[in-house]
């Protein structure tokens, strides 16, 4: 049997560059040599308010652009968080073994927690929950951007503490980050990562731009006050564009270097702005046929949530007998 990869993404809003990059590029990569679920977290999503009808239609936005992106329904299986309930059962018992000093060092809590008036427990309770997604399916394998890779950490703390008070039951997984795009910076402000629930209009490419929009938020990208690019004194901005360009073509940095060297922004810029217009080109070709076709994608999510009930329900009654609750007789 192939190891097992879990990753998942939220529908917290339009699907950008980063979340391509850091993840989706991977996850295609691996289909091959793992058996991979890749999850809409729609749990997740909710840790901060969503507007219900938005949220319904981004879940289903996100399952297309995976298939779109290339996943392959017939290796790997693409779920929504939501329909498989064991996801929330085993982050309670996983509650249980977490000390409450571990999840509030998570700087991606207190960085959302910043932006709310009222911050609910689930958004400080999250990544209980992302530990329950990984190791309910025993995943050896997490493939995540860089900004995910302290989640991937504690849920290794917490796989450990659980095995070490209850004897072994989880697999501890690794972590898998790209060589190049693991933190695609925002366009408008390139000192911060470039995330879903940002609201400026110049901030994220989405994936399903139309070529117009990208070369606008592009051409209008954050760089600095030199004029053309110097590797070796290279602005976060200009850093940016080029590992965004890198990321897509999968040069080497000699060519990187050899062709952008002394380059003026303004070129840089169209050049970058071409080559993800090129890369996305056919990923929005397939995501318009998908969605074309009435019940597919549904067939495609019920399917994967009954693939993946059995493995589930399997860790949990483990869980259960690890732990002394009650599993009938
Ligand atoms: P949100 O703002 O709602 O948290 P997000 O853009 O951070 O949205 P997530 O759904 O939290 O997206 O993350 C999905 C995947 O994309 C994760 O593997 C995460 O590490 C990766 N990712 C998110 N942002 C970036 C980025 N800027 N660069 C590279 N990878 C990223
Ligand atoms: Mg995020």
């Amino acid at each position: 049997m192939k190891p097992r990869v879990f990753s998942g993404v939220q529908p917290s809003g339009n699907l950008h560059i980063g979340n391509y990059l850091g993840a989706l590029k991977n996850w295609v990569r691996l289909q091959h040599d793992y058996e991979c679920i890749y999850c809409i977290v729609d749990l997740h999503a909710v840790t901060v308010y969503q507007e219900p009808q938005e949220l319904l239609a981004k879940i289903r936005e996100i399952a297309a652009l995976f298939l779109a992106a290339g996943i392959d329904s017939k290796t790997s299986t693409v779920m929504v968080q939501s329909s498989v309930p064991a996801h929330a059962e085993l982050a309670w018992m996983l509650t249980c073994v977490t000390p409450m000093g571990w999840l509030s060092r998570m700087t991606q809590f207190k960085a959302k927690a910043e932006k709310q008036e009222t911050v609910g427990d689930g958004l400080f309770q999250y990544p209980v929950l992302m530990a329950a997604d990984i190791l309910l399916y025993q995943a050896a394998l997490v493939p995540v951007g860089d900004d995910q890779s302290q989640h991937v950490e504690l849920t290794r703390d917490i796989a450990q503490r659980f095995n070490s008070l209850y004897g072994d039951t989880f697999v501890v997984p690794e972590t898998r980050l790209p060589a190049v795009g693991a933190r695609v910076m925002g366009l408008d402000d390139p000192l911060k990562k470039m995330s879903k629930s940002e609201s400026g209009a110049g901030h994220a490419v989405g994936l399903l731009d139309p070529p117009s929009v990208i070369r606008k938020k592009l051409m209008r990208a954050t760089t600095d006050s030199n004029p053309a690019v110097e590797f070796g004194a290279l602005g976060p901005g200009v850093e940016n564009l080029l590992n965004i360009f890198q990321a897509f073509s999968e040069w080497p940095d000699e060519k990187m270097q050899a062709h952008f060297a002394g380059m003026r922004y303004g070129d840089l810029k169209e050049q970058v702005a071409e080559m993800v217009i090129s890369q996305l080109e056919p990923l929005q070709r397939r995501y318009h046929e998908i969605t074309s076709e009435p019940g597919y994608l549904d067939g495609i999510l019920r399917e994967g949530a009954e693939r993946l009930s059995p493995i589930a329900a399997g860790t949990v009654e483990l869980v259960k007998r690890r732990m002394g609750l009650y599993v009938g007789s």
